[in-house]
């Protein structure tokens, strides 16, 4: 709850932001006063990368702007600044997977000596999607306040380049103000990708909607093989919706396949409807108003389908196509709009740089763009030479059953150094808090992939089981600082934990003994 003395202070806080922006403006348009009118860094696209970046430039006394602004979707959802993260991912995903679980907790609950009348079938999808909303309006309303602290110049505005020290601002009026500055960054981030089939922008879904959405879903169909396919499906069902996912040829691609299976498979056990090796070639409105699909499965077959929603996750493309890069001769991939860069983050143009998702290269998680447009602004502005490091960045999946990684897959460390030269540790375990629900543990499984050669190094470690992007954050800390086999089957374990369980890998694959822990 706010109280009134809060609502007063940032009612005051606001009022003078708007005073600093209309200042800001009016000073933009005067373009014979170079000092008001130029900037030290005008930064395009207020998410992760850009905020980061903008916060940052600031802090060391810097004259910044930043853009954003949002595009709404096929459906017409649009949000406020702050990005993907924020708005339509990491943020409302992790809590949807959380209210997810809490239906499964509440039966194994039972299990523990609770009495409850029921079992939870299925939430009020409107009230978790406003719980969830409201909240994601604060962080946007934070970062509003951060970049006045800041004195950052805020333009809720479409940026487009002029030439390359030149940016314009578009509003939503269609307003047209000029912005100048010695650097400039790209952080746009991007926007789910749509199939180039009859029905999919017109009456299908992304992941832009799914958070926003305000009436339940009913019967969806995901579409999607990939983090947000597997994470969507996975909270969907969770909340009682009868969910399907259409995977067109393997799931979780780069991952180490025997876990990207692992986890397909205990999606199925859960009840997910799994339909591999398909794709849509069609989708219409019939008359009951609900959704017909026509798939197409690899051998030419094809057959309908009726859903209530189709939820489209086949991939992002990069928000640059209406940046007029061709204006300064960026140099960018034609196939998903991302732009070359070097190890410094810069583009092929001197004094434009690069970073997040829209970047060749870098890994998509918040985390990484973070990091680099906090980089960037120390060593464009602070005589830092400080790279970010794209290699080994931890990662989790969250699925019903979440899968937690750092480093490489088994399939990518044979690949380069070959199987005499591997060896994978491995084991399957059984979390005990699972022990009185008679909850499936046939997918918790953890592997290591350690180099045979001396001093027998952890290339990649991989952890399938309950909270796994808590468990391998700390082991990422452990991998980057060089990890060792010796090391890790040298430290002691938490009892009783499932973590304890990685330091406790002593079972190679290539001994061909059951990899089953059995007891303490
Ligand atoms: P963005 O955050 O996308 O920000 C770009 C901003 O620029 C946007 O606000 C955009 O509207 C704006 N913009 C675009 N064009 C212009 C323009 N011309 N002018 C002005 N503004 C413009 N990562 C994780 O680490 N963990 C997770 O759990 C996770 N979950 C995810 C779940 C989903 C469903 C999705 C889609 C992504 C998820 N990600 C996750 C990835 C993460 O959200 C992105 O990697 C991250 O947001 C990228 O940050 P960015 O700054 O590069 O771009
Ligand atoms: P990806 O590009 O990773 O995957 C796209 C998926 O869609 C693949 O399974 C692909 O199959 C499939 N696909 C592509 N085209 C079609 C088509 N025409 N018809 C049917 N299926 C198709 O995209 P995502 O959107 O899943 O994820 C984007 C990025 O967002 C991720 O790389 C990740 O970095 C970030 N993210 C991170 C999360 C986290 O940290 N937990 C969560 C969600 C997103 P195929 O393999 O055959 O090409």
């Amino acid at each position: 709850m706010i109280n009134i003395q809060s609502r007063f202070l940032m009612r005051k806080v606001f009022i003078r932001w708007r005073s600093v922006q209309c200042f800001s403006v009016k000073h933009f348009s005067d373009k014979a006063s170079p000092n008001n009118t130029w900037y030290d860094l005008v930064v395009i696209g207020g998410g992760s990368g850009g905020l980061a970046c903008a916060k940052e430039a600031a802090g060391l006394g810097k004259k910044v702007a930043v853009l954003d602004y949002v595009d709404p979707s096929p459906q017409g959802t649009h949000w406020d600044i702050g990005g993907t993260c924020v708005n339509v991912g990491c943020i409302p995903k992790k809590l949807m997977h959380h209210a997810s679980q809490m239906r499964h907790a509440v039966h194994c609950a039972k299990k523990y000596g609770w009495i409850a009348e029921t079992d939870l079938q299925k939430p009020n999808w409107n009230a978790l999607s406003n719980t969830i909303q409201q909240y994601v309006r604060s962080l946007n309303w934070g970062h509003k306040v951060q970049l006045m602290q800041r004195n950052v110049s805020y333009f809720n505005a479409k940026g487009q380049f002029v030439d390359n020290n030149t940016i314009k601002a578009i509003d939503k009026t269609k307003k047209e103000t000029l912005i100048c500055g010695d650097k400039i960054v790209i952080a746009v981030g991007g926007r789910p990708r749509f199939p180039l089939i009859p029905g999919a922008r017109e009456f299908c879904m992304s992941s832009d909607d799914v958070f926003w959405r305000k009436e339940p879903l009913g019967k969806t169909l995901v579409v999607g093989g990939s983090y947000v396919g597997l994470e969507c499906a996975g909270f969907l069902h969770g909340l009682g919706i009868d969910t399907t996912l259409m995977i067109r040829s393997i799931p979780l691609r780069g991952f180490d396949q025997q876990i990207a299976h692992l986890i397909v498979e205990h999606m199925h056990e859960e009840g997910i409807k799994i339909w591999n090796s398909q794709v849509p070639v069609q989708v219409s409105k019939i008359n009951s108003g609900s959704l017909e699909v026509i798939s197409q499965l690899n051998d030419g077959t094809t057959f309908a389908n009726g859903f209530d929603t189709v939820l489209l996750a086949i991939g992002r493309l990069a928000s640059t196509s209406e940046l007029n890069l061709q204006n300064v001769g960026i140099k960018f991939n034609e196939e998903n709009g991302k732009i070359f860069v070097d190890e410094f983050d810069m583009t092929n143009v001197g004094n434009i740089f690069a970073i997040g998702d829209v970047a060749v290269g870098r890994p998509e998680l918040t985390p990484v763009a973070i990091k680099a447009g906090k980089h960037l602004a120390r060593r464009l502005f602070d005589n830092s030479n400080e790279l970010t490091d794209y290699n080994n960045v931890p990662t989790t999946v969250f699925t019903p059953l979440e899968y937690g990684c750092i480093g490489m897959s088994e399939e990518a460390a044979i690949a380069e150094y070959g199987i005499d030269n591997v060896e994978v540790f491995h084991a399957f375990y059984k979390p005990l808090e699972y022990v009185l629900t008679e909850q499936s543990h046939k997918q918790c499984y953890i592997k290591a992939i350690v180099l045979c050669q001396s001093p027998q190094p952890i290339l990649g470690l991989h952890f399938v089981g309950p909270n796994s992007g808590e468990v391998v954050q700390g082991f990422g800390v452990a991998i980057k600082c060089g990890l060792t086999y010796a090391q890790l089957s040298g430290t002691t374990g938490i009892h009783p934990t499932c973590a304890e369980e990685i330091v406790k890998l002593h079972i190679t694959k290539r001994s061909g003994l059951d990899p089953t822990v059995t007891g303490c």
